[in-house]
């Protein structure tokens, strides 16, 4: 039996899970590492978080884009310099038997993570061992996205691609997010949006962002220094076979106080409405959220006919 984790990914007894660590399927308690880890010194790992829905009708879990993750997760990789890359073949058949011995039948997020395992001090990124672990969870929602979110712009800046590219999925970025979440949450709002140096939307600090207005969904541009979003890349094509207009532009925080209506996406978020920014109020949820969010839940579960 899988540990039970709460659904914001607390870890409540899950003595009893399976991760693989370092070459073997153990239990995730024995999945330890020495404080003198490069990886822990200076947040010198990559990582995906990567869904997979359990179908109770066909008694299966689908993980969800597993492969386009994991090649974001080897381009991370390339980032850091990191060698030999991540086999993605072999990741993927490592993963698949993770879930079969940790016999989930719930929703679960997988979370494959290479790190600098040599143990030193120094910064660098070269002459460095790396190794690699995966742990799966049982995982509910991350976001409650009944009835929409209240997002804050925030005064920390989205890392620039010349400070950290925010397009590799390095575990150190994540202070980055982490300063911008807490702002907002301290603010009593319940998720940053986080702006570019230059002041242009980037994204939310665990989601990318859509924004329409007169009938054109617009979501930011890499350069912007968003993740490549694989939800984002998905959910721009079931806006697509809708009939919706979705196109990558920038965009101005005002955009966001006269938006007709705003979304998140991400692997833990799924599609979350916005339903104000910055105490404007953004009309919640709005027809094409609506659409897109119900699209993407049958989606997921293989449900989509
Ligand atoms: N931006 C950031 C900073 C994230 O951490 C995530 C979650 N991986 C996303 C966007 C959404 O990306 P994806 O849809 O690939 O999960």
């Amino acid at each position: 039996m899988a540990g039970k984790v709460a659904a914001r990914g607390e870890l409540a007894g899950a003595e009893a899970a399976i991760a693989y660590f370092e070459g073997e399927f153990r239990p995730l308690a024995d999945a330890r590492v020495n404080v003198m880890t490069h990886a822990f010194l200076y947040g010198t790992a990559t990582f995906e978080g990567v869904r997979a829905y359990w179908n109770a009708e066909d008694r299966q879990l689908y993980a969800l884009k597993l492969r386009p993750h994991l090649e974001r997760l080897r381009a991370s990789c390339k980032i850091l310099l990191m060698n030999p890359l991540p086999d993605v073949e072999a990741l993927e058949k490592i993963i698949v038997e993770l879930l079969k011995r940790n016999n989930f039948k719930e929703d679960v997020y997988i979370r494959p993570s290479i790190y600098k395992s040599t143990a030193a001090i120094g910064v660098r990124l070269h002459n460095l061992q790396n190794e690699t672990y995966v742990v799966a969870l049982p995982f509910g929602d991350y976001i409650d996205t009944a009835s929409g979110i209240r997002c804050a712009t925030v005064s920390t800046r989205r890392t620039a691609d010349l400070a950290i590219p925010a397009r590799a999925k390095v575990v150190g970025n994540y202070v980055n997010s982490s300063l911008a979440k807490v702002e907002a949450l301290k603010a009593g709002y319940d998720e940053a949006i986080m702006l570019a140096p230059n002041g242009l939307v980037a994204e939310c600090t665990g989601e990318n962002i859509f924004v329409s207005r007169n009938g054109v969904i617009l979501t930011p541009p890499l350069s912007a220094g968003a993740l490549e979003g694989i939800t984002q890349n998905s959910v721009s094509t079931i806006a697509r076979d809708l009939g919706l207009t979705v196109r990558t532009d920038n965009i101005a925080r005002s955009d966001l106080y006269i938006a007709d209506e705003i979304f998140v996406c991400g692997t833990a978020a799924e599609v979350s409405s916005v339903n104000s920014v910055d105490d404007r109020a953004v009309p919640c949820p709005g027809p094409a959220t609506r659409a897109i969010a119900d699209t993407y839940a049958k989606a997921v579960r293989n449900q989509d006919s």
